[in-house]
């Protein structure tokens, strides 16, 4: 097997529904979210996927629809205000726990073809979370959903 990983910094913001603590207070995040890649095979190149590319393809998207972005919660009472005031928002089914970023972010460079193997989102310096494929699932079953 042979693993690549490439990072990515990007500035977010968001609050956590139903949270006790200082979270549920719009606040933001210098993050960084770490791609890792894992194949059995090489292309020609002898690269799993070149860096360059994975990084052109991950972090176009990263700026356009994360980066300075609000992540908010379709509930959240404050969505209607930020979109009148024409905030840039990013509006999500589920609360915007850094776990269900990772996972979000997971998605969607699995969606793009790449065989990712797990997304870290380094919310701050010292906490991350994680979302990775399932390693009790084969790779076509998880490309299709
Ligand atoms: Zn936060």
């Amino acid at each position: 097997m042979y693993r690549i990983t490439r990072s990515i910094s990007f500035c977010y913001g968001h609050r956590l529904l139903g949270h006790a603590g200082k979270c549920r207070h719009l606040h933001g995040h210098n993050a960084r979210a770490v791609v890792t890649l894992e194949d059995a095979t090489l292309d020609e190149q002898g690269m799993l996927v070149d860096f360059y590319e994975l990084g052109n393809a991950i972090k176009g998207w990263i700026d356009d629809e994360l980066d300075h972005t609000m992540i908010l919660c379709r509930q959240d009472p404050l969505v209607p205000l930020l979109q009148k005031a024409g905030e840039r928002i990013l509006v999500v089914d589920w609360n915007p726990t850094a776990e269900l970023l990772a996972r979000m972010i997971f998605e969607r460079v699995a969606a793009a073809g790449y065989p990712v193997r797990d997304v870290t989102l380094w919310e701050t310096e010292t906490c991350s979370a994680s979302h990775r494929a399932d390693p009790s699932r084969p790779a076509e079953e998880r490309d299709s959903g």
